[in-house]
């Protein structure tokens, strides 16, 4: 999977050489570009952002740099997806990340400031698709935080990136529950035993104590995920 970052801030990215993604991206399992948005300026001061039409507040972020950001960067086939990460988007979610990690090519536009003028998405549309995603109902600085966290989601799905594929189906959202808790040697530590389940072998009693975990976790920290699980 290739995927192009874009942004006035590239620095932020350099995580992306650290742990399981850095690796996926040394063995070439991940092909990610991070392209900062200013060298698709035309201006001495390379300007990115001007003042809002209707007034108020902030600044938004000028059309121009990134039509000609996205004229390089898009495949002319039409097989890229546009990521666009805004707190005004459809909440990001692990069956979000499973769709993005099956696509070949994917293009995040970090915002900053108000965000970007919203002509540019409608003209992208016409040439590939595009997802306005947000990491959560809250505001963030920038796109770069949001995108982080989509491109770890996506990335970790990837054939071959976590190395027993099998961590990846237990996992909370997987199937619309919450994660069981998990423990690890001691057995006794501090006053705290691991629940005797766990420790008797018996692979049947084991799952059913987890699914019970997973449903009770669920009930009581998120209510709201039950009706699609
Ligand atoms: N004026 C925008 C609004 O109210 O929807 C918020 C702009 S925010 C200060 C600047 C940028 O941060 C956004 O363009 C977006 O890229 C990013 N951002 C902020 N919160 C986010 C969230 N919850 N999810 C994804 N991206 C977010």
């Amino acid at each position: 999977m290739r995927i192009d970052i874009v942004t006035i801030f590239p620095e932020f990215f350099s995580v992306l050489d650290v742990s399981l993604l850095g690796k996926a991206r040394s063995g070439g399992l991940l092909d990610l570009h991070v392209h900062d948005l200013r060298s698709w300026t035309t201006d001495r001061h390379r300007t990115v952002d001007d003042t809002p039409y209707g007034g108020g507040a902030g600044m938004v972020m000028k059309p121009e740099p990134w039509a000609l950001a996205l004229d390089e960067l898009l495949r002319p086939d039409g097989s890229s997806t546009l990521v666009v990460p805004t707190p005004a988007g459809t909440p990001f979610k692990q069956s979000i990340a499973r769709t993005l990690a099956d696509e070949p090519h994917l293009v995040f536009a970090c915002g900053r400031y108000e965000g970007i003028d919203a002509r540019v998405f409608e003209w992208a549309a016409s040439r590939c698709s595009v997802v306005e995603l947000s990491l959560g109902d809250y505001v963030l600085n920038g796109g770069e935080v949001a995108a982080m966290a989509m491109i770890e989601a996506v990335g970790r799905l990837v054939p071959g990136v976590v190395g027993n594929p099998e961590s990846l189906v237990e996992e909370s959202h997987e199937d619309g529950l919450l994660e069981y808790p998990s423990y690890t040697k001691p057995a006794s530590w501090r006053g705290l035993d691991v629940p005797d389940v766990l420790l008797s072998g018996h692979h049947a009693r084991v799952g059913a104590w987890r699914h019970e975990q997973q449903l009770e976790r669920t009930r009581r920290v998120r209510p709201d995920l039950l009706p699609d699980a």
